[in-house]
């Protein structure tokens, strides 16, 4: 009974659904980075979602310039 975070609003859903019963997002397989069709009612949250990606990959790049 493995769940998986919907990239889309961040709820729990069940890591075999095809559609998140959140939101409606569509999840194409089960791998770790969900490709979900965006749903208008939610376009902030991926907006949110896109600028916490980019925060991670700043951090990452500053992590890996230290390592130098
Ligand atoms: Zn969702």
């Amino acid at each position: 009974m493995a769940v998986k975070v919907c990239a889309n609003c961040n709820e729990k859903v069940d890591e075999n659904a095809f559609i998140c019963k959140f939101c409606g997002a569509v999840h194409r397989g089960t791998g770790e980075e969900l490709a979900v069709t965006a749903n208008e009612k939610h376009s902030r949250k991926g907006e949110i979602s896109f600028i916490v990606a980019l925060i991670v990959l700043v951090i990452l790049a500053i992590v890996l310039m230290i390592k130098q």
